[in-house]
């Protein structure tokens, strides 16, 4: 991710913020850490709106219109942080023990992304109707497997 990269996502992340209701928070975009399976990540913290949101290198790689289900996919997640920092709370895991907040953790965990699911289309939307783009730059290391950054129009 170059400077130009990271300011970009930077950027847009501010700007779709308090469109999407999450105006309270704090979004950090970081460089991306590595070798990883997941397309982006976003973490964050007890007692704190901030967030850190990573994404994969082939991020900037990608059509406008996946990069945006991308961002609204970990920006949904961002909408219920409160009740998933909640539900993975120390007092939770004091209360039930061990073995009984794992497995609650396993339910959590796919009826929080079925919610996240349900939610990325909606605020897709959003994105689609109030915020241009996103156009970032691209990797000048790789300009020949650059897809069409461009909106249809
Ligand atoms: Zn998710």
């Amino acid at each position: 991710m170059t400077n130009e990269q990271l300011s970009a996502l930077q950027s847009y992340v501010d700007a779709a913020l308090p469109l999407l209701g999450l105006g309270g928070w704090r979004v950090k975009v970081i460089r991306d850490s590595g070798p990883d399976e997941h397309q982006a990540t976003l973490e964050y913290f007890h007692g704190r709106r901030e967030a850190e949101l990573e994404v994969a290198g082939d991020f900037f790689e990608r059509v406008a219109r996946s990069q945006r289900e991308l961002l609204a996919h970990e920006l949904a997640h961002l909408v219920l942080a409160h009740l998933d920092l909640h539900a993975r709370g120390r007092e939770l895991r004091d209360v039930l023990g061990g073995p009984a907040f794992e497995l609650f953790q396993l339910g959590w965990r796919q009826l929080l992304e079925l919610a996240v699911d349900t939610l990325e289309p909606l605020l897709v939307d959003i994105l689609v109707d109030r915020l241009p783009g996103p156009v970032f730059p691209v990797s000048a290391a790789r300009p020949d497997d650059r897809h069409d950054f461009r909106e249809p129009s």
